[in-house]
């Protein structure tokens, strides 16, 4: 797994996310709206707890026996005239595609959305032989004139105002500075249909791939997937090899959640189902159907107690849920995939080492577990990885320190009354100005107060309070 700014500290992403005003107000604007769309979404589904059961199982079951719906999936996309091909890490997945478009004297790219080419750099690796890509899902269009990486795996502009985007489509394609979205949708509509129609081959994503039937599913809602993968002579679908379901009634049961979880609709406006290539007298699609498996350290995550991260399908709700990205966006994580599922996954697939940070960022709330249609139980998975961090010795000198004096403190009653003593008089003390809340800790504790206040602790501790609450309960009862 890479990462954006291999020389810019997880720490310092933050900071300069939380320092960008436009930033907050592009994700309170989306993320916000998402959410309300989400539980109108999921309201609308009758029995909605026993689908997400449902979903559970059937990711579960699947996972269970992986190897065996996955050489079933194999060969029936080969019995429809398709061709499978497995690729071990992003390399071997670059390599595939790269021989592909050689061996079809490929010049030109049109690409899908799609969050395997992005773990996999698939563009880079294209251009580097000379290939042009150009993206047509409209958010990673925007992305790719900005020369950005995608903050959100759905959205994956959430983090620019449309104020910025019709200046950037100004810059870009010359056009006036629009304000409106429909303006900016047109403008790019008008380019990318010429480039679909010129394209040599069309890269896309794959949201599930139905073992029973070799059919792949894409979910979208600009009809840009659907020109992708029908217009091209060649057309080449990435997936991660989990996200196989065995039948199409089981793909009917995630596309009840899917769409609703990620932008309320009960559906997605286009539902793609891919059979093989283009068949004899079918007027539509390609000559060619290449689908490429990726593992990428998803088979080492099978068995272990992060397998769950892989019934994952995409939705984005944990992302807009999670009120730690909410304040920072995606391009803080440093990761392709932010937020708390990119939190569990990136560590799981790349090796704690160099994303240790990545478990931090998170309150424990549980609101991702909430949102999550397949329940996946992130926190859990998050507290495991801090674990492992700590094991590994990644875990800052502070807080190895801070957390050794706390369980010398807590292991002292006496100690830890006189510790809760100082902080209350401290606290109050550097409070009283501004009505109990400190606007500034004294360094090492500063960091606290640089994004927010501090409270000043009670007056009396929680076991003081509890002692006198539980002497009147007596004294009631008496009476
Ligand atoms: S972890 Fe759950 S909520 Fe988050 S993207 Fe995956 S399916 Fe959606």
């Amino acid at each position: 797994m890479s990462q954006q700014t291999s020389n810019v500290t997880f720490h310092e992403r933050v900071e300069d996310a939380l320092r960008d005003q436009i930033l907050h107000v592009a994700l309170e604007r989306t993320t916000e709206r998402f959410q309300r769309l989400r539980v109108t979404g999921m309201g609308s589904l009758p029995n909605a707890d026993a689908v997400r059961d449902r979903v559970r199982l059937i990711r579960a079951h699947t996972l269970s026996r992986l190897d065996a719906y996955l050489e079933q999936f194999a060969a029936n996309v080969e019995r429809a005239g398709g061709h499978v091909h497995f690729a071990a890490d992003a390399n071997a997945l670059n390599r595939i595609v790269a021989d592909i478009a050689r061996t079809h004297d490929v010049k030109s790219v049109v690409k899908g959305k799609s969050m395997i080419s992005e773990e996999a750099e698939l563009n880079h690796a294209l251009e580097a032989q000379g290939v042009r890509v150009v993206e047509t899902d409209l958010g990673e269009y925007i992305i790719q004139l900005a020369g950005e990486r995608p903050s959100h795996i759905l959205a994956p502009a959430i983090h620019k105002t449309k104020e910025q985007v019709g200046q950037l489509f100004h810059e870009k394609l010359g056009v006036p500075v629009y304000t409106e979205p429909a303006e900016m949708t047109a403008a790019a509509r008008a380019i990318l249909r010429f480039e679909f129609l010129n394209a040599d081959m069309g890269v896309s994503g794959v949201n599930f791939g139905v073992a029973a039937t070799g059919t792949i599913c894409l979910v979208e809602n600009e009809g840009n997937g659907r020109l992708t993968t029908t217009a091209p002579r060649v057309h080449v679908a990435l997936m991660g090899l989990e996200r196989i379901v065995p039948t199409l009634d089981d793909l009917s049961v995630m596309l009840q959640v899917l769409a609703r979880s990620a932008t309320g609709q009960k559906s997605a406006v286009y539902t793609n189902l891919i059979t093989g290539p283009r068949r004899n007298g079918e007027g539509d699609g390609p000559d060619e159907l290449h689908i490429i498996l990726l593992d990428n350290g998803r088979s080492r995550v099978l068995g272990t107690e992060f397998a769950e991260i892989l019934y994952c399908i995409r939705c984005g709700a944990c992302l807009n849920a999670c009120p730690v990205y909410r304040e920072i966006g995606g391009h803080a994580y440093g990761s392709v995939y932010p937020g708390p599922v990119g939190a569990v996954l990136t560590p799981a697939l790349g090796g704690i080492a160099p994303w240790s940070d990545l478990p931090q960022a998170s309150s424990l709330c549980g609101m991702c577990r909430e949102a999550c249609p397949a329940r996946i139980d992130i926190p859990r998975m998050l507290l495991l990885e801090r674990d492992a961090a700590t094991r590994a010795g990644q875990m800052p000198w502070w807080l190895r320190f801070g957390l050794h004096a706390y369980s010398v403190a807590a292991t002292r009653p006496a100690l830890f009354g006189l510790a809760a003593w100082g902080a209350r008089v401290g606290t109050r003390i550097l409070g009283a100005s501004n009505q109990g809340w400190i606007r500034a800790l004294p360094p090492p504790l500063n960091a606290w107060t640089q994004s927010r206040d501090f409270p000043a602790f009670a007056n009396e501790s929680f076991r003081a309070q509890w002692e006198k609450y539980q002497g009147e309960n007596q004294e009631q009862k008496r009476k």
